[in-house]
């Protein structure tokens, strides 16, 4: 159960700091119907990742990459931001939150409203061409055929743009992500056990540079007893409108 002081005191420092950031993860989507892939259950467990979403199997064999992402699209383009999205997007409005750093593909805080999101895997509603460069939107592109679609400038097979096993975090996403931490005066992190890096850095950076670490989790995790100060227990779909409401509260 919530505990109703805990969330009172986040709401404080929330509207009190003058820069925030969110760290989200598979946790913030649930509730939009997108199981974490890593679950029982999950993408992982019928598509081993190390075959399927990696790199090298793209270059070699991208037709049975395909077979994997075509199962992915069918759950992530169907999906709408949930209202943990939404009220992420309302306190961005408040401008009581600087930045969404994300480890999902989603792009479901985008949908939502959010302006500045750095992605750390790229974007599942986006393909590119390794060959030309070109970037196509997914929907538009898969709308009616399980098939890989090809580039319409040079007739390549078309790649996701998010981030492949192989391959590395984008630069700039990590670079901005970083300086944003150690900037900001509370961190909010949310439906993520920040264990994979480059994600697991960030509470660590902001920490060490003074700020407040606010963790919102179904469970407690790694984070809880190491770095967090107020820790939240709930889904973010029911927990963060109230929080939002609450900042707002204080804002008047
Ligand atoms: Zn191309």
């Amino acid at each position: 159960m919530q505990n109703k002081s805990m969330l009172e005191e986040a709401a404080e420092l929330i509207a009190s700091s003058s820069f925030t950031i969110a760290l989200t993860g598979a946790g913030m989507s649930v509730d939009s119907g997108i199981p974490d892939f890593r679950s029982a259950g999950g993408l992982w467990e019928r598509f081993d990742p190390m075959v399927y979403a990696h790199i090298s199997s793209f270059i070699s064999s991208p037709l049975k990459v395909w077979e994997m992402v075509a199962e992915m699209n069918r759950v992530v383009l169907a999906a709408q931001p949930n209202p943990g999205h939404l009220a992420l997007a309302a306190l961005e409005k408040l401008k009581r939150l600087h930045c969404v750093v994300t480890q999902n593909i989603d792009g479901l805080h985008q949908e939502a409203g959010n302006i500045d999101v750095i992605e750390f895997h790229g974007n599942g509603r986006r393909l590119i061409c390794l060959e030309c460069g070109a970037s196509f939107n997914t929907a538009d592109c898969t709308e009616k055929t399980k098939k890989a679609p090809l580039c319409k400038n040079c007739g390549s097979i078309l790649k996701p743009d998010f981030v492949f096993f192989g391959e590395s975090i984008p630069q700039e996403a990590f670079m901005r992500s970083t300086s944003m931490a150690a900037r900001c005066e509370v961190i909010l992190v949310v439906g993520t056990s920040a264990t994979v890096t480059p994600a697991n850095m960030l509470p660590d950076i902001a920490r060490q540079n003074g700020a407040k670490i606010v963790e919102l989790n179904l469970q407690k995790t790694l984070l809880t007893s190491r770095l967090t100060d107020i820790f939240l227990q709930g889904s973010s779909s029911e927990v963060l409108p109230i929080l939002t409401d609450m900042v707002a509260r204080k804002l008047k």
